[in-house]
Parts: C-alpha cells; structure tokens; sequence
C-alpha cells in the first residue's frame, strides 16, 4: 500500500502497522492510491520531476529557465499562500506547459487537522492557483511532508487531482551542497522514479537546487531518460 511507504517517513514500522490495521476496510477500499512512478511506469526510460513549495519570485523564475533549456516539463506542487501572491508566477508556470499540482494553502501537516480543515485547506489552495489561472487544470495534489491522510487523498480524488508521492527525494531542502544533492538524485534513481526537489519557500535558499536540477536534467537525458508525467490512476 502506497499510503504506508509516505507514512514511513514519519513513523517506525510498527507504528505504520496500527495506523494501517486501524483504517476500516471500507475506507481503505475507497483510498485512493498515492503513485510514485510515472504514467509509462516504473523501469521505463522515463521520468517526472516534481517541484514544491513555490512558486517563488526569487527562485520559480531561474527554475523555469533550467527547465526550458532542457525542454523538460515538471509538475509544480504550489502552496496556496504562494501562488495567491505571485499569480504572474502561477500563470508563467501554466503557460510553458507545466502541470499543477494542489500543496494545500498553508502547508500544514495534514495528520494534525480535522477533515474539514483538511478539505477547506485543499479548496483554498486550488481556488488561488484558479485565481491566477482560471478554469486550468489542477491534476495533482501532494501532502505537505508527505504526510497523507485517507480524508485528503479521497478529497482529492473527489476534486479529479491525482495524489502523487515521490520515489527520489534529493533532499535539496536542507541544503547539503550541489554535489551532495546530485548524489542523492544518482543513489535513489531509477527509471520511471518521480523526483522530488524544491522552488520555495521565499525564505530558504534555493540557489543548491537550481544548480542541481541542471545537472540532474543533464545526466538523465545524457542517460537517454525522457521527462514524463506523473501516473494518473
Ligand atoms: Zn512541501
């Protein structure tokens, strides 16, 4: 179950086990899974990168620079705070042809809010990506930490946004030098993964991920990987 590999990241294995073991059938039935592969699918020659928590006016602008010199198209998973602020960077984004992706308005830790919280957290984030691009298509929403809830992924679900994980985290939000994100990427990659790495937030330097993408993007085509979308199910 995808749900357990996100929840992972936060809990040991036997705290996974009483999460899961406590979701009834019926829920878990109608969960929707959380794809961390791309549309070709795991081992083709393809892969999707995905980029959170912008969109930036610093840091958006010189990743869709590296993004276009590569001629690849991301998924920008935006915090809705963000794209209600720099709308201009929200309509740049869609029209050089890059999907949306729904990162919740104010990308808190879903597991800490009541499903109505949760809900009017998603509609508010999707409601500012359509302010700045109206009647686009949002066709994918991930969790703030990767931190899913079955109440967000039905949600979601609901609202035609496909949940999506990541199978590569190059950890490039804790800034650990170009090289070290490079490496990271290198380590966990194989084909069909979905990358995950960062535009925002305004607050955090992102100058180590715009390096590394161009890298990144370098070694996969130079590795005869071509970008595609993220699985929808
Ligand atoms: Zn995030």
């Amino acid at each position: 179950m995808r749900i357990g590999t996100s929840l992972k990241r936060l809990c040991t294995a036997a705290t996974v086990g009483v999460v899961l073991l406590a979701i009834p059938t019926a829920a878990s039935a109608a969960t929707p899974d959380v794809v961390t592969e791309t549309a070709t699918g795991a081992g083709s020659q393809s892969f999707a990168l995905t980029i959170d928590d912008g969109p930036s006016p610093t840091w958006t602008p010189q990743v869709l620079d590296v993004l276009k010199a590569h001629g690849v198209h991301a998924t920008f998973c935006m915090i809705g705070d963000h794209a209600a602020a720099y709308p201009d960077l929200v309509q740049r984004i869609a029209a050089e042809g890059h999907r949306l992706c729904n990162h919740t308005m104010h990308h808190i830790n879903l597991t800490t809010q009541s499903p109505d919280q949760q809900r009017a957290d998603i509609q508010a984030a999707s409601d500012a990506i359509h302010a700045a691009v109206p009647g686009a298509n949002i066709d994918y929403f991930r969790a703030p930490e990767g931190a899913w809830t079955a109440d967000a992924t039905q949600y979601a679900a609901q609202q035609g946004m496909q949940p999506i994980g990541w199978s590569v985290d190059t950890e490039d939000w804790r800034t650990p030098g170009v090289d070290t994100i490079f490496q990271n990427y290198k380590r966990q990659f194989s084909g069909g993964g979905v990358i995950l790495m960062h535009d925002g937030s305004q607050e955090n330097d992102r100058s180590q991920s715009v390096a590394a993408m161009d890298q990144i993007l370098s070694d996969l085509a130079n590795n005869n990987f071509t970008d595609d979308v993220p699985a929808v199910r």
